[in-house]
């Protein structure tokens, strides 16, 4: 049996439109499980449809925050809506967050907060866990879960540094570490110093791959060769810890 895990991809990305049944069944083959985020209204339904017709493909919703951003009110409490709908078909709320990277505009950021607390509302609300997505904006993202109380909290790709980490790990927060760890020094530092027992793995598939080309969900087998060998531990080690976090954060048997 298969231990390998991918707790974030977007295999509905259009980069798979020419072979997404091979993929899906290659994915569903070479996994233990893989979990498919949405991050806009498109990518929320499709990620619904994958997850339906597979016995171990899971989907989250939620709004990339500039996704988020952008819509009207009327259009976000739609997607609000759709998401509280889906309670059943889902295993996580996101992915959502803040990307204060893509928006330095001050007014727009403090609209992504308050979406981003919107989600966080729904999240407590329907009881599932929220899947974050954050860049250059980690500490603002560790505030509001904090003063949120929010418990089940995974850090999609985590980018801080080891002192914010230490923060989101006090919170109790699992921490994902993607395939970037093959070319990320800094990644490399949090993947040594994360306990075993906070870390998931993913590839954020098709990005986040060498050379630009198109990520698999199956290349986590290199992040965990590669946190194996920072660690000094087997890739079996790697992967079997990571498998348990991703069934206990998601709720998966
Ligand atoms: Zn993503």
């Amino acid at each position: 049996m298969s231990k390998l895990t991918d707790t974030h991809c977007h295999i509905q990305h259009e980069k798979f439109k020419d072979d997404l049944g091979e993929t899906i069944s290659k994915t569903e083959q070479k996994m233990a499980f893989t979990v498919v985020s949405g991050a806009n209204k498109e990518w929320n339904r499709k990620a619904i449809d994958i997850s339906k017709n597979s016995k171990n493909i899971y989907a989250t919703i939620g709004l990339h925050p500039i996704d988020a951003e952008k819509m009207s009110e009327k259009e976000f409490n739609e997607e609000l809506d759709f998401i509280e709908k889906n309670a059943n078909n889902i295993v996580a709320i996101g992915e959502i967050g803040l990307d204060f990277h893509w928006e330095k505009d001050e007014k727009l950021r403090v609209l992504q907060k308050e979406r981003f607390v919107q989600f966080l509302n729904l999240s407590k609300k329907i009881n599932l866990p929220v899947v974050i997505h954050s860049w250059d904006a980690e500490k603002e993202v560790l505030e509001i879960l904090e003063k949120e109380k929010m418990k089940k909290v995974v850090m999609h790709c985590f980018s801080g540094n080891l002192e914010l980490m230490e923060k989101a790990l006090e919170l109790g927060y699992y921490i994902s570490i993607s395939t970037i760890i093959l070319r990320s020094k800094s990644t490399r530092k949090l993947a040594r110093d994360c306990p075993l027992d906070k870390m998931l793995l993913e590839t954020d598939a098709p990005y986040l791959w060498l050379d630009g080309k198109r990520n698999v969900p199956w290349n986590t087998e290199y992040a965990a060769e590669k946190i194996a060998k920072i660690r000094k531990i087997t890739k079996d080690e790697v992967l079997e810890a990571t498998l348990n976090n991703a069934k206990k954060i998601f709720g998966i048997d």
